[in-house]
């Protein structure tokens, strides 16, 4: 492709944007997020991904700021990338990853607390996997030469409610780590609500919407948990 050309399509995207200004970027209700994100899981799942926003057009369009329309917190695994199993691209959605999808951190409040109180996000999914590796070390006796800041997110898991809960299902294996993803993720949703509490009234009247959701690293899809339309 040559210069001219290249120039020409960023025009004419920059024309389209304008036309439209940032349609796809308002996608600001939590319904509207959360079909766009089924959506985009359901083309990744099919195989028949539109690699959205990858363009050079889109590139520049977002340069002057971003409008992202969901925050996701998922797992730092590498089979669990946001961008691809959603089938998104530059500037559609706010990632914060760590192993095993811990919220509890100031880092990762505070870019949730930035996403909403400055780019107006109003989604926020907290995204477990399935066979997550945090987990599996979870339910099993940690090994003595277990780096340090490792033992302290075992620990730090085994401390929530919903885990423990789960640890005493009688489970063992695969299923356990299974409840044990599911237990995680919800224990994220609560605590998440619970530390957002205090940006109410930070432009966010409408309210924040909290979602939890597994991903299956065999099949590719993303189960959603039960959803709460209106978490304040
Ligand atoms: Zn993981």
């Amino acid at each position: 492709m040559n210069k001219t050309l290249i120039i020409c399509l960023m025009i004419l995207g920059t024309a389209i944007t304008a036309c439209v200004p940032h349609a796809k970027n308002r996608t600001k209700t939590y319904v509207n997020a959360i079909e766009r994100l089924r959506a985009g899981n359901d083309r990744f799942v099919r195989h028949r991904m539109k690699h959205p926003d990858q363009s050079a057009a889109r590139i520049m369009e977002t340069s002057g700021g971003q409008h992202p329309y969901a925050v996701i917190i998922t797992c730092s695994d590498s089979r669990v990338a946001p961008e691809i199993v959603f089938d998104e691209g530059i500037g559609d959605l706010f990632v914060i990853r760590n192993a095993g999808n811990i919220v509890e951190e100031e880092d990762v409040l505070a870019s949730v607390e930035y996403a909403v109180a400055h780019l107006g996000v109003r989604t926020v999914m907290i995204m477990g996997h399935e066979r997550c590796g945090a987990i599996e070390a979870m339910t099993r006796e940690p090994g003595e030469d277990e780096p340090k800041h490792i033992l302290a997110i075992i620990q730090r898991l085994k401390n929530e409610p919903e885990e423990q809960q789960a640890l005493r299902s009688g489970d063992t294996g695969e299923r356990l780590v299974h409840q044990c993803v599911a237990a995680n993720v919800a224990h994220g949703v609560a605590a998440l609500s619970h530390q957002l509490h205090h940006l109410k009234g930070h432009g966010t009247d409408a309210g924040i919407s909290i979602v939890g959701a597994v991903y299956d690293i065999q099949t590719g899809v993303v189960h959603f948990q039960e959803i709460k339309p209106s978490h304040h």
